[in-house]
């Protein structure tokens, strides 16, 4: 099991919360500051998007295959990898 650091963009505080839990579309409090933090894959802050990045990475190992489908029903898909 793998917890994924998130980096509040208000107070910087790093907090970590488990890889299942991390999906687009999914908002949490900084148990700092109580600034929420949305997960958005369109989001403009790098480190929301490197903690979805991560997050899918693990849960692809964990199930073994590529899952095409997102219960948020979110675009994503739309997540782009910057090379
Ligand atoms: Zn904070």
């Amino acid at each position: 099991m793998s917890m994924i650091e998130i980096i509040c963009g208000k107070c910087t505080e790093i907090f970590k919360e488990h890889h299942s839990k991390i999906r687009s579309g999914l908002s949490v409090n900084c148990r700092t500051c109580a600034q929420p933090i949305v997960f958005d894959s369109n989001s403009e802050d790098l480190n929301i998007r490197k903690a979805l990045a991560a997050a899918r990475r693990f849960r692809l190992q964990a199930s073994g295959e590529i899952q095409t489908h997102e219960s948020a029903g979110s675009a994503d898909i739309s997540l782009q990898t910057a090379s």
